[in-house]
This record gives C-alpha cells, sequence and structure tokens, in this order.
C-alpha cells in the first residue's frame, strides 16, 4: 500500500478521478472502462463522495475495490458537509480498517445541510476536516485548492490566506478545474510567497459535453476562456466534435503543466477514461511502465 505523498516525493504522477456509479448499468459501464486503467496506469485513484452522504458506501466500496480488486492506490474523497462529527469519525475509520492510506478532504458543495443547521461540533471547513483525519490515522491526506478563489468568497486575500493554512496542514494540494496555465501558476507562486511549498496537483478536465462544461465552470468558480466556448457551442450538437475539442485543449494545457515542471496531472474524467487516454497518449506519456 502506499501514499500518494511519497509518490508524490518520488515521481511525477499521473491520477484519475472516478464517480462511483448511481445503478447498474453505470457499474457495467465503469467495469469495462476501467479496463483502459491496464493502459493508462495511473498512480492512483481518486473517488468523488457525495457531500451529506449520499454516495457513502458506493465511495467506500469503490474505493476498497480499487485499491484491493484492482491492485491500485486509492485516494477516498471525504466531505464533511452534511455529516455529524461521530459519522465523519466512523467513515475514517472504516477506511483505516480497509487498509486505506489517503484521503482528500473536502467541505463539500451546497446544499451542504439541506435547510437544517449544522448541529454543535459539526465541521464547518475542509481544515477541520484535515485535523480530524490526523487524529483518526496515519493517513496521507490532500486537499482542495482553488486558483481562481473559492466562488462564495467575497475577499480573495482571505480565501488565498485561508487555503495556505489548510495546505499547509496536509500533504498535498489538487487544483480545481482551469483553462489557462497562469491560474495556476499564480496560485503556486501566491502559496509559495506565504511558506506553502507542499504539492500543488493540477486537476485537469477533459471538455466532454457543452452543457456540462458551462455547469461545472459556474459551480467551480472557473472561467471558461470565450475562445474555447465559442468552440466548444459551434459544435454542441456533435459529440464526437466537442470530444475532439475537449481532447485538444486538454492535451495543449498539460504540456503547457509538463513543461513547467508540475508534480503530476489529475485528470477529472468524469468515468469517461477513453477520454484521458486520448490526451495521454498525444503527450507521449503512454504506455506506462511502473
Ligand atoms: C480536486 C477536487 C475534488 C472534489 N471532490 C469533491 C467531492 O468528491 N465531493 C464534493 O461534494 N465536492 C467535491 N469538490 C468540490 C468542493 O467540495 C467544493 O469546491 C466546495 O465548495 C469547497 O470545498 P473545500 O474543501 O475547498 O472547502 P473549504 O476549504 O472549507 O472552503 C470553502 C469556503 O470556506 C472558506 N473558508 C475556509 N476556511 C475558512 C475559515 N476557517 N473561516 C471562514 N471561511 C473559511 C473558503 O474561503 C471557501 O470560500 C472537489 C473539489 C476539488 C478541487
Amino acid at each position: 500500500m502506499t501514499k500518494v505523498s511519497e509518490l508524490l516525493a518520488a515521481k511525477r504522477c499521473l491520477s484519475v478521478e472516478l464517480w462511483p456509479p448511481r445503478s447498474e448499468e453505470a457499474a457495467r459501464r465503469l467495469r469495462a472502462s476501467l479496463a483502459r486503467l491496464e493502459r493508462l496506469r495511473p498512480d492512483f485513484a481518486s473517488i468523488t463522495y457525495g457531500a451529506g452522504g449520499s454516495t457513502r458506501d458506493r465511495t467506500h466500496e469503490l474505493v476498497v475495490a480499487i485499491q484491493h480488486e484492482w491492485g491500485m492506490t486509492a485516494m477516498a474523497h471525504v466531505a464533511c458537509a452534511g455529516h455529524r462529527r461521530e459519522e465523519l469519525v466512523e467513515i475514517l475509520e472504516r477506511y483505516r480498517a480497509a487498509g486505506v492510506e489517503n484521503v482528500l478532504a473536502l467541505r463539500g458543495d451546497p446544499p451542504l445541510w439541506s435547510g437544517e443547521r449544522p448541529p454543535a461540533g459539526a465541521l464547518r471547513h475542509a481544515s477541520e476536516l484535515v485535523e480530524l483525519a490526523r487524529e483518526v490515522g496515519d493517513f496521507c491526506v490532500a486537499v482542495a485548492v482553488h486558483p481562481e478563489v473559492h466562488p462564495e468568497s467575497s475577499d480573495p486575500e482571505a480565501d488565498r490566506r485561508l487555503q495556505a493554512e489548510k495546505l499547509r496542514r496536509a500533504d498535498l494540494g489538487i487544483t480545481q478545474m482551469f483553462f489557462r496555465v497562469e491560474e495556476y501558476l499564480r496560485l503556486v507562486e501566491d502559496l509559495s510567497s506565504r511558506g506553502v511549498t507542499r504539492p500543488v496537483v493540477p486537476g485537469v478536465m477533459p471538455v466532454v459535453n457543452a452543457r456540462s462544461l458551462l455547469k461545472m465552470a459556474a459551480l467551480s468558480g472557473t472561467s471558461v476562456p470565450a475562445s474555447l466556448a465559442q468552440r466548444v457551442e459551434a459544435v454542441e450538437d456533435r459529440p464526437e466534435e466537442v470530444r475532439r475539442v475537449g481532447v485538444e485543449v486538454a492535451t495543449e494545457l498539460c504540456a503547457k503543466l509538463l513543461a513547467e515542471g508540475v508534480p503530476g496531472l489529475h485528470f477529472f474524467t468524469m468515468n469517461q477514461l477513453g477520454v484521458t487516454e486520448e490526451v495521454c497518449d498525444n503527450l507521449g506519456l503512454l504506455p506506462r511502465g511502473r
């Protein structure tokens, strides 16, 4: 078993984000897609979590399957929103018992408490979950970082300070998606000027669908360059063309990031591993040896 922080210290890593399937049909498609991992050979796979616990068991099952059936290093996303502290302890203890060594400590996206008031003692920010994970086990703890500032924050300086404090307590950061390499470079420079030099792995989302691009960008506070929006909108009724543009744009972005010496590339695959494989192929990252 392996800690992602140790992998990053040894080499540049390639990683993928997967979603736990919502139906039998989605599970079947995911299993077929996972066969591609033989070629892609990511250094680790992270598995998303529905804030409030909506995917609690499915996330756990996929994390354990990735680690034990597929023999790959897994990172479990855990979101504190909507959970009591005791529930989070239980979730983390279950991972510890299953031999999972990596967690991505998140707050989660709204609705955070579905209209209820958070109970006394509930964790409000991801940084508190980092502390809790440290108390529960010897985990490698990753956190989300936001190159374009978190969308709820009205004070960019305060947001950057809070992100730096959170990352200082963690082992690594994985960024929100972005489309301009400058956004990533500015974030890393800013963190380093605050004395935080933990590895920050850029999160890359190859566009596969015009509507979901705009929806996810709005939710995450990511600005979509007008040229990209126009290219995607011009072909939005032709999925194969959208995918071609998505692969091209992601390849260009990754090539620039690699030239800047990033510690790794983390792909938001939306369970479409073929797209990530194409991007990696274009970059000469396939086939990969262990
Ligand atoms: C790589 C990656 C993976 C993700 N995976 C998931 C997933 O699986 N499931 C999911 O639900 N969401 C996921 N998200 C989305 C994430 O939950 C949202 O971006 C969420 O809105 C913020 O999460 P955070 O962990 O960055 O929160 P936080 O670090 O808690 O920040 C949230 C807001 O609170 C502010 N803040 C932080 N600390 C303090 C403080 N001490 N005092 C006052 N304000 C504070 C910040 O400035 C920010 O505006 C992911 C995001 C990324 C980048």
